[in-house]
């Protein structure tokens, strides 16, 4: 049988946020090659003015890329996949109250309701660790400075925020740049770890982490198994900004999961979580 028969993919992205590339309906079309029973499309949220523009939507976008999703909605419903709406939002200290507004917003005025809303850091002190062009900056601040700002910040976030899918929680091993002390870093993660878990916020299996130098799933084994002591739900997304990404190595996700204990995927349906058996497969 098909491993990744009746799955869910709940982070991808559209040509919108500018560094992605494909129409929807290929992503779509993928899914149902893939065999997954849900597509969540999870685009760029547009952030406040001066904050990565260049990467995201804007602002002005937004209604199109609503209008796209619910289109995709119909169009998904007439192959038998599931299309879900959500956003990938980002943590802009000092600043969210204008992305809570931003966020109502995009929910008001006759527009639907997300399905679900994943979190990201994507910055730290105003640089953007991840982007493949700004790799040497790594060397000018070292890798434990910018993972001691990284998990200060994912902290803040899961602490002040709702949302319902913590997305790749340690994306600043993308490149392969790690902590001088593991056994500190993991101690940081059991407390943001345990926060999420009583918040109900959902831990992402990300596998854009095997198609980076990283080499490995977003979070690493070691964090799954803190999530999984602290009771932590999970998702699973590819990150796909092609539609070939779509369900990309969700066998892999899937074996991951269970070996650390899960039985169950979670899916949002306007906020309301349901469970995918990842046993019957
Ligand atoms: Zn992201
Ligand atoms: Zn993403």
């Amino acid at each position: 049988m098909n491993p990744l028969f009746g799955l869910a993919d709940l982070h991808t992205h559209t040509a919108l946020c500018r560094h992605a590339s494909g129409t929807p309906e290929e992503y779509l079309a993928e899914a149902k090659r893939k065999g997954l029973a849900c597509l969540g499309v999870s685009d760029h949220f547009p952030a406040p003015a001066g904050y990565d523009a260049d990467f995201r939507m804007k602002k002005e976008e937004f209604r199109q890329y609503s209008e796209l999703v619910s289109h995709l909605k119909g169009k998904g419903r007439k192959i038998g996949v599931e299309v879900l709406y959500g956003a990938e939002f980002d943590y802009v200290p000092g600043r969210m109250d204008e992305v809570h507004q931003a966020l109502e917003e995009a929910q008001s005025h006759g527009l639907p309701k997300f399905d679900y809303l994943i979190g990201s850091v994507h910055y730290v002190h105003g640089f953007a660790y991840d982007d493949p062009d700004k790799v040497a900056e790594w060397q000018q601040y070292g890798a434990d400075q910018i993972w001691e700002w990284y998990l200060d910040d994912l902290y803040k976030f899961v602490k002040t925020e709702q949302f319902h899918i913590l997305a790749h929680p340690d994306l600043p091993k993308k490149f392969g740049f790690r902590h001088s002390n593991p056994a500190y870093i993991l101690e940081r993660y059991r407390a943001i770890l345990r926060l999420a878990s009583k918040k109900r916020i959902c831990l992402e299996l990300n596998t854009c982490g095997l198609r980076v130098p990283a080499s490995e799933i977003y979070p690493s084994p070691d964090l799954l198994q803190i999530a999984f002591e602290s009771a932590m739900q999970i998702t699973f997304g590819s990150d796909a900004h092609k539609p070939e990404y779509v369900g990309a190595d969700f066998d892999a996700a899937a074996s991951l999961a269970m070996s650390c204990g899960w039985n169950d995927v979670i899916v949002f349906h306007e906020g309301v979580p349901s469970m995918i058996s990842l046993r019957r497969r």
